[in-house]
């Protein structure tokens, strides 16, 4: 056997580890009981504990160092390449480190959620203290490019050879463009009424809806599921076993009609990576890529790309509404009492608010913004903790327009800080932005889509996401893969148009 196809069979195993400890996951947020949670707390440290020494083990460096002396083709040397990159970034930080942030993290969000509903920040602040002081210690070890600065390292943990830079340079832009676009929308005499979107809608039915709808977009329920949790999420566990939860309100049914469509959109992705099939070994031979880099993904801000264009670009478009309109009116009879364009209309509201995860599709970007210039600046120094919520403060008035009443609808909304993740934050919005740049080169590769989607037929679409984004797992880096599909790099004004174009119609500008 190949050095490669070692390799290769190293990390396969190193996967299937990994996808029993995602499966203890899994259950652990839906079907285990209660008494459940110590033993569970114990195999899931063992499994940690299990995967973290193969993955630093001096046999898969040694490995990973025999590949990079063979004579590889280009898809063989991307899979060594980030296999090293792995490596690079599990053996740089010391054992130490990594015990004092978990350990130190787990206080902090004890502290955080005490502080949340206290309304307390002066008891979170010392915590938060900690928290930046050990990721920059984090970020030290990690090392990042020249000319760039501690926060580039924390944000490659999510958005590989992404800088602070690069990011500052397309959010600028984007934040001026759609706060003026909020107040626009906000000054507009003919906003939607949010009628449709307050009727009594049951459970079950939402169930049944959502079901219906994940078999017409693509979502393969044969190899995969949806089940019923508090935090929804979904789980590429394996080849053919992809797993979605949502959670249902019956008196708002946008919430799971959206986050069932956000969470399919991220289990096709899973669903579409190569991960049932082979590529050529050096010899030849054909080697499961599973396990590999060539059927993992590439970031989190692909990853959000591909939920956020299924709940938004499809989900929240007319031509949906077209086909989907009847059948919502099936399951809620309520609903029949608003015709179509009112409830598209309704699903499309804007509204500034205090709360990210609550925010709509033209105020989510600014609360992401605000985020990123506050942790960059904590990273580098240049913020002091203690004034974190008088920035905080400032910032949301000049983004949103709104004084913020607490630092509980403020600073201290989000769990992320509490446990240390740094840098993770924009991309949620850089998923936004790919999201967009795609849809704009697929509208002018695949004519006539709209149409298609009012049939209720999401086909063409997804065809082109495995054939364009999934196929090739990590082999390009995300700005890679968006310039060879698009043509251009990563840029606001496809996000600007989409944006702009559809709510102003929406607000009858
Ligand atoms: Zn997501």
């Amino acid at each position: 056997m190949s050095k490669y196809a070692e390799l290769c069979a190293y990390g396969r195993r190193g996967a299937t580890l990994k996808s029993i400890a995602s499966l203890l996951g899994w259950d652990q947020e839906t079907y285990m009981p209660r008494g459940g949670g110590d033993a569970r707390a114990e195999q899931m440290a063992l499994m940690a504990g299990m995967m973290h020494e193969r993955g630093t083990s001096r046999e898969l460096g040694d490995l990973i160092s025999a590949c990079e002396g063979e004579s590889l083709n280009d898809q063989q040397s991307a899979c060594v390449r980030e296999f090293r990159r792995d490596y690079d970034k599990r053996t740089k930080l010391p054992q130490s480190l990594v015990e004092e942030l978990a350990r130190t993290g787990s206080k902090a969000q004890d502290a955080w959620k005490d502080a949340r509903k206290n309304n307390d920040f002066k008891a979170f602040a010392p915590w938060l203290t900690k928290m930046v002081d050990l990721s920059r210690q984090k970020a030290e070890a990690y090392g990042f490019k020249p000319g760039g600065e501690l926060y580039d390292a924390l944000l490659d943990e999510y958005e590989p050879n992404a800088t602070a830079k690069e990011v500052e340079g397309v959010f600028t832009p984007l934040g001026e463009k759609l706060s003026a676009l909020v107040k626009e929308l906000k000054d507009s005499g003919d906003a939607p009424s949010d009628g449709p979107i307050t009727i009594h809608a049951p459970e079950d039915r939402q169930h049944a809806l959502g079901l219906h709808v994940l078999r017409a977009i693509g979502f393969d329920l044969n190899a995969g599921r949806l089940d019923i949790t508090t935090h929804p999420f979904c789980e590429g566990l394996a080849p053919g076993d992809t797993r979605l939860t949502t959670r249902y309100d019956g008196k708002y049914f946008p919430g799971a009609l959206y986050g069932t469509m956000h969470e399919a959109g991220h289990g096709m992705y899973e669903q579409g990576l190569p991960k049932g099939g082979t590529h050529d070994g050096p010899g030849g031979e054909a080697i499961p890529s599973f396990g590999t880099p060539l059927a993992d993904d590439i970031s989190l801000g692909i990853h959000e790309s591909q939920s956020r264009m299924w709940e938004n670009m499809v989900g929240r478009s007319r031509p949906f509404w077209s086909w989907i309109y009847k059948e919502a009116c099936d399951q809620f009879a309520e609903l029949g009492k608003f015709d179509q364009e009112e409830v598209y209309r309704a699903v499309n509201i804007v509204r500034p608010s205090y709360i990210r995860v609550e925010a709509d599709e033209g105020t989510y970007n600014l609360h992401v913004m605000l985020r990123f210039g506050i942790e960059r600046a904590m990273i580098a120094g240049d913020l002091s903790i203690a004034d974190l919520p008088g920035a905080w403060n400032e910032r949301f008035k000049k983004l949103l327009g709104l004084d913020v009443p607490d630092d509980t609808n403020g600073c201290l909304q989000d769990v992320h800080w509490s446990f240390g993740l740094f840098g993770y934050f924009p991309t949620y919005t850089l998923g936004n932005l790919y999201a967009a740049q795609f849809w704009q080169t697929i509208n002018k590769e695949l004519p006539g889509l709209e149409s298609d989607f009012a049939k209720g037929d999401f086909g063409r679409l997804k065809t082109w996401l495995n054939e364009n984004i999934h196929a090739h797992g990590r082999r390009y880096s995300a700005g890679e893969l968006c310039e060879k599909v698009t043509g251009k790099p990563l840029a606001s004004q496809p996000l600007m148009d989409y944006l702009g174009g559809k709510l102003r119609e929406v607000y009858k500008l």
